[in-house]
């Protein structure tokens, strides 16, 4: 039988501990059953940091938007406002000067 790992540090030597599982590497104890119910995130931004709904972040490289000319410039901001996870892209934000758009987790840093 092979538990999860942890999903805050992705350890993969989680032990059980009645309904807990427990990660030895950074303490973590989490019941699977819920982990599974609640939903927490775990898109990570390119450091990865797990982002969250309400997450200032910047962009760490220029993004061309699809279907425009328009190009994100490196560095600029952008509020988390929904997390969708298992897509392309993962964070719906709002990014100052372009509005509401779709970027991915990988190409931005929590502020
Ligand atoms: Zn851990």
């Amino acid at each position: 039988m092979s538990l999860p790992p942890c999903p805050i540090c992705k350890s993969e030597f989680t032990y059980q501990d009645q309904t807990q599982l427990i990660c030895p590497e950074c303490a973590h104890e989490w019941n699977p059953e819920e982990e599974h119910a609640n939903s927490q995130s775990t898109v990570k931004d390119a450091n990865g940091t797990l982002l969250n709904e309400g997450d200032k972040v910047t962009l760490i490289k220029d993004l061309k938007v699809k279907g425009s000319s328009l190009i994100l410039k490196v560095g600029t901001k952008a509020m988390i406002r929904r997390i969708v996870e298992g897509k392309d892209h993962q964070l719906d934000c709002k990014v100052d000067g372009a509005g509401e758009m779709m970027v991915t987790a990988k190409f931005v840093k929590k502020a």
